[in-house]
Order: structure tokens, then sequence, then C-alpha cells
């Protein structure tokens, strides 16, 4: 939880020198994409710090593309593609110090909803998101109707309070904090996204399922096709299955489920 909050004040405010009748027009897209390996990749890591050039190598280490330390076009295409808020980090299945619950049942309460859906349905989908994650582990969830719960589920736009502003349509897509109290464990979606059932816009079920995967202590995976990968990508909630990569990562923080209990 204390991740997320760290790096967004970690940005950097670095320029690069540009020709003078250029600058206007690409500072905004530099901006951008500084505002990004700020965000996704932050500037201290185990090694200390890093330079812009490093953080783009650390970040085309993580997708898997070409590593030049340079912004080529297939490292900004990646940068454009729709995505979680959490950061990617190198050599970490979990948050820093593993954070996890400590206990197998766990509340949940949907804080208010999407217009994009009706209610029952965005209800559907979150509780089958949980069940994902309940299906191979020993862990349980519970929809609480009103106060205190460990996983608070919100929609929220841009700026909501937690200096992790949402970004309108496309980009970032959710956030969710590593298990802990008060915010630890929350789930936040952009309301700028249109929210589905479906293939059609965002899918509600993919991402919360994701997203819980950060409620429950996993960060991401740079295994493409993980559920914990940090582009958005379309599978068909109807035949989806949790990736090996990601039943492993929540097996090691909390067992498996436990048959005949
Ligand atoms: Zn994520
Ligand atoms: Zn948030």
């Amino acid at each position: 939880m204390r991740y997320i909050l760290l790096c967004a004040a970690l940005f950097l405010p670095g320029r690069l020198t540009l020709p003078l009748k250029q600058e206007s027009q690409r500072s905004s897209h530099l901006e951008r994409m500084q505002n990004y390996l700020a965000r996704f990749f932050p500037s201290i890591n185990k090694l200390g710090y890093l330079t812009l050039e490093e953080k783009i190598k650390e970040m085309q280490k993580f997708f898997h593309l070409t590593i030049t330390g340079k912004l080529n076009s297939e490292t900004e295409e990646m940068m454009n593609r729709p995505r979680c808020g959490v950061p990617d980090m190198l050599d970490y299945s979990t948050f820093p110090g593993s954070p996890r619950w400590r206990k197998n049942l766990l509340t949940y309460r949907i804080v208010n909803y999407t217009p994009d859906l009706p209610r029952d349905m965005v209800e559907k989908a979150i509780e089958k998101a949980f069940k994902v994650w309940s299906d191979v582990t020993p862990l349980k969830f519970q929809k609480v109707e009103r106060g205190e719960a460990d996983i608070l589920i919100r929609f929220a736009y841009g700026e909501h309070g937690d200096s992790s502003p949402f970004d309108g349509r496309g980009g970032i897509l959710a956030h969710a904090f590593a298990p802990g109290p008060r915010i630890g464990g929350d789930a936040h979606f952009d309301e700028d996204e249109k929210w589905s059932q479906n293939h059609i816009g965002t899918n509600l079920f993919l991402v919360a399922a994701h997203e819980f995967g950060h409620s429950l202590g996993l960060g991401h995976s740079d295994v493409q096709g993980a559920l914990m990968y940090p582009i958005y990508h379309y599978w068909d909630p109807n035949t989806f299955r949790l990736p090996d990569d990601d039943r492993r990562g929540i097996q090691k923080l909390y067992g498996r489920k436990r048959e005949n209990f």
C-alpha cells in the first residue's frame, strides 16, 4: 500500500534537451512517457537510483521488448495500452515485504456502483472475480452491506483521495492496495471506463479478478497470459481459467484449497 503512494511522490520532473521549436510539442509527449516510467518503474530500486535510460531498460526488460534504453515505437506502443495502475516491479511476484492477510475469511463491500451495468451484474462480476481466488486457496469471501470490510470496492473518477488519480478513458483502468489496515486491500475502478460484462468496453470481471490479486498480496507478473500481467487482455469470462503462474503465486501466500473441510 505504502509502495503506491511512494511512487506517486517520486515523480521526476527531469527535462531532456531538445531543439527549441519542437520543444513544447515534444515536451507533453515526453512528459507522458516520463510520467509512465515514474509511475510504473520507480526511480529507486534495490540497485539504487535509476536514470531515465535505466528505467526505460527496466520497462523493456519487464515486457520482454528489445532492450535499447531508448523510447522507440515498440516501447511507446506498450505505454499506450490500457493497464492496471499498480507499478511493475522486477524480481517481485508479491509486494515488498510480502504482505498477506492473516485470516482466511475476508469481507468485502461494494461502496458504490457503476452506472454502466445493472447492479446485479456488478455483484455477479465481483463475486465471480473473488471465486477465481477462493477456488484455489483456503480463502473465503463474504459480502457485507454496510460498515467496515477488509476490501472496499469503489468506482471513482480522476483524483479520488489516494494520491493515485485516474486518467480518463483508457490508460489506467483500476488499481488496488496490498493487504493491510484501512485502505489496504481496497480496489478502485476508473469510472471513466465503459464497464461491461463482455468484450465491448472493459470487462469488469477480468479487471476485478486482476485487482483482487493485488488485494490479496500479488504483484505484477511479467508472464504474458498471466492474470497478473499489468496490461488488459480480453478473455471470454465464461471459459476463463486461472493461469498456472497466478495459481502458484497465490498458493505461495495462502496455500492450497483444503478439500473435504
Ligand atoms: Zn495490476
Ligand atoms: Zn484509488
